[in-house]
This record gives structure tokens, sequence and C-alpha cells, in this order.
């Protein structure tokens, strides 16, 4: 495949590996306050910012499963946030690096929206979640969810680590406010604080860091269902120019040395609707 943006060993390693999801931060947000932030340009500048694609309906349930499967709804089920299935099992990133690694990988999922990424029996992410060994989702704070970050990190300090780490309130304000307005730019630079604070626990320990989006907002409104689609990548190390969403589980699976080819159903999926 062409289109892999990390050329990574064709061979299993362990690397740490920390996916942030920012949701409802769409592309023109962060630049607007790029200014005003200091982690992301801080990974960016190891790495690189680039504008991303979004396939599908531009809400929270359906982004998260094609970022953490790489699959489109027509192999998830997952459609929208009304029109959905459980996830299938064994399609997930976090559950093929389970069955690669066993307990020689630590995983953490600390997220703050467990009405569009409810992991509980009969939800859609049940068997995504279940290979993780904190998995923590509640309708948290900013604050909170990043004191939750850093005591995984810390807990889990023994081993190798892929953490999903989500927060919920830049999306929350956003449609309380709209898109851009003022309390949604304060929630947004609370994030960039808080990942900073969570990068500073992996002090001399390599990690690779991807910081992306579920959506964004439509010009001027505080609704995203229908085309929200510029979202963005972060990373502390290059990808390149037009990076689709779908890529992000494909991507992981890269850099822990795993062959996306190897999976089925194949990843050429990646921009059906
Ligand atoms: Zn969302």
């Amino acid at each position: 495949m062409l289109w892999w943006f990390i050329l990574a060993c064709r061979h299993p390693e362990r690397p740490t590996v920390v996916l942030f999801s920012i949701d409802g931060a769409s592309a023109d947000l962060i630049d607007d306050e790029w200014d005003n932030l200091s982690a992301l340009p801080e990974l960016a500048e190891s790495g690189g910012h680039y504008p991303a694609e979004l396939y599908g309906v531009s809400d929270t349930r359906a982004a998260h499963a094609r970022m953490l499967t790489g699959y489109p709804a027509s192999v998830t089920g997952v459609y929208s946030a009304s029109d959905w299935l459980q996830i299938p099992p064994d399609l997930s990133a976090p559950e093929r690096l389970r069955d690669e690694f066993e307990d020689d990988l630590s995983m953490a999922f600390i997220a703050a929206k467990p009405s569009m990424i409810g992991f509980e029996e009969g939800e859609t992410f049940f068997h995504v979640a279940a290979p993780f060994d904190v998995a923590e989702n509640e309708a948290f704070s900013t604050a909170e969810l990043g004191g939750k970050m850093r005591d995984a990190v810390d807990k889990l300090s023994d081993r190798p680590l892929f953490a999903f780490f989500h927060f919920a309130e830049v999306d929350r304000w956003g449609h309380a406010h709209g898109e851009r307005s003022t309390e949604q730019r304060e929630a947004l630079r609370s994030v960039d604080d808080e990942i900073g604070r969570v990068m500073e626990r992996f002090e001399d320990r390599p990690v690779t860091v991807i910081v992306t989006s579920d959506h964004g907002f439509e010009e001027g409104t505080n609704t995203h269902t229908s085309n929200a689609r510029d979202v963005f990548m972060i990373a502390n190390l290059p990808l390149s120019n037009v990076i689709s969403q779908s890529q992000v589980a494909w991507t992981i699976l890269d850099l822990y040395g795993l062959d996306p080819d190897e999976y089925s159903p194949a990843p050429e999926h990646d921009s059906m609707q």
C-alpha cells in the first residue's frame, strides 16, 4: 500500500502511542487559536500539523468508529449517532494490538462521552474497549480528564502503552455557544493545557502522539452532523500532507510494526461513504 504515511519496520515492536481526540474541534478553530496554544504547537514542531479528511456522517459516534477501526459504516454498522450497531468484534486497532501483544502492552481508554462512545454491554464500542486495562468514560470535565489520563500513564508505566484519550468540552461549548465562540476557544486552551501536562508525565519515556478530532461544526452554527468535516491531525512525527481520518487506526497498527494489509476486511474501504 503506497498511502501509508509511516514507514515502520515490518516486525512487531512495542512503542508507546497516545491518540488524543478533541471532540468537536474544527481545523479552523485550531488554526485561529494556534498562537494561544502551547502543547499542540510543541508536538507539531517535531512532526507536523495537517488537514484531515473525514468521511461519512460527521458526528461523534460515526467518526470515532472510523477512527478506532479504520473501516466505513458499511463494515462497522455505525452510520450515525442515531443509526448504529455494536461494532463487531476484532475489527478495531485496540483489539488487534491486544491480540498481537497480549500482556506485553498496557492500554488506557479515558473518555467523557458515554452517550456517544459508550462501551458498556450492548453499546457501540463494547468490543473496541474490552482489551483496555483502564477504561473510564463519564461526563468528566477537562481538568478531571487530565487527572485521570496522568494517573493512567503513571499507573501503567511498567510496560509500553497504547492510550486513547478523549476530551469533550470543546464540543459541549460549541453546541452551547457556537463554533469559535469565546467559550469554545477557552475550552480548547484548557484541553491544550491538559495535553501538555499529560505529556510531562512521559518524561524521558519515548512516546508517539497523534492529536485529532471527530468533527468540527458547520460554519457559523452550533451543529455538526451534515457537513463538518474540516478536521486536523497533529503529530510529533511527520505525516503526509492530506490525511484521511480512516487512516488513524491503520497508522497505529503500523506504528506497532503490524502490517495493515494482513487484516480483513482490507483497508481499501477507506474512501467509501
Ligand atoms: Zn463529537
